[in-house]
């Protein structure tokens, strides 16, 4: 055993301050753990430590990891939730509605786990968790660039994995199906039937249903997994 955690750790979550972020969040903070969230617009939502941040600018990161640490201390745990969605079908996808998911999503991600990487190092301890979307490996029409950037962190876990592993660092993705948030309330009557139509649980899950296995898998008791793929799909994408 190379680590010992600290009973508190400190928790970075990106677009922590609405949906699966706040969720994830708000677990963390169940847990006892020292929990901040970054947010673009809007509030800081109670009782939560906020930095303004903004994934597709390298130094806003930067700016709010040094604000993090010396509130929290190093980050031990970050979770890159961060994400948007900009659906069209591919004919009439533009190269920047392409590259824009893209930045964020995983270009974000990337930009995130490199800052938070350098304390974890530092610390030989770190948890990584990428949260990404059954549409990742699934695939779904309309959205070439989301699920090119959802199944980017997939090799990206993996490759943290490989490099950071003998660190005590691991790195895995979350991977949630349909999930009632802001996203999923943007999507028309019609598509949201023809989803539920194909879902096992015949569902969609609340957020906090992600949340309690992000929790999980950032935990000692899940110390030798990483580069996992952990569904959280009511059964959507099986098989993956
Ligand atoms: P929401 O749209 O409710 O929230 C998205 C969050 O990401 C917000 O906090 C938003 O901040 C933040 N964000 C977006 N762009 C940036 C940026 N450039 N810099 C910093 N923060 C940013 O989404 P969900 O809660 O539904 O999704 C959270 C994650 O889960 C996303 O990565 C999404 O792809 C993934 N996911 C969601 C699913 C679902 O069914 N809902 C299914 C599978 C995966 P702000 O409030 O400022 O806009």
């Amino acid at each position: 055993m190379t680590e010992t955690p600290s009973p508190a750790r400190s928790v970075l979550v990106t677009g922590g301050n609405r949906g699966i972020g706040l969720a994830i969040a708000r677990a963390f903070e169940a847990n006892g753990d020292r929990v901040a969230i970054t947010y673009r617009s809007g509030e800081v939502p109670e009782g939560l430590f906020g930095v303004k941040a903004d994934v597709t600018d390298a130094a806003s990161i930067d700016a709010a990891f040094t604000a993090v640490e010396a509130e929290h201390g190093p980050v031990e745990v970050v979770v890159a939730n961060a994400g948007v969605t900009k659906d069209m079908l591919l004919l009439r996808m533009g190269e920047d509605d392409f590259t824009s998911v893209i930045n964020t999503n995983l270009t974000g991600a990337f930009r995130v786990v490199k800052r938070a990487a350098k304390g974890m190092i530092k610390l030989r301890t770190g948890r990584v968790v990428l949260i990404s979307s059954v549409v990742g490996l699934y695939g779904s029409p309309g959205q070439v660039n989301y699920a090119a950037s959802k199944s980017g962190l997939v090799g990206m876990a993996r490759s943290l994995t490989r490099e950071l592993g003998s660190r005590g660092i691991t790195a895995n993705v979350v991977a949630p199906g349909f999930i009632d948030t802001d996203m999923t309330a943007a999507l028309p009557e019609d598509t949201r039937k023809g989803y539920l139509a194909s879902i096992p649980a015949g569902r969609f899950a609340a957020p906090e249903e992600v949340a309690g296995v992000v929790r999980w898998i950032a935990s000692p008791e899940a110390g030798y997994i990483s580069g996992a793929v952990i569904p959280v799909d009511g059964g959507l994408g099986m098989g993956h």
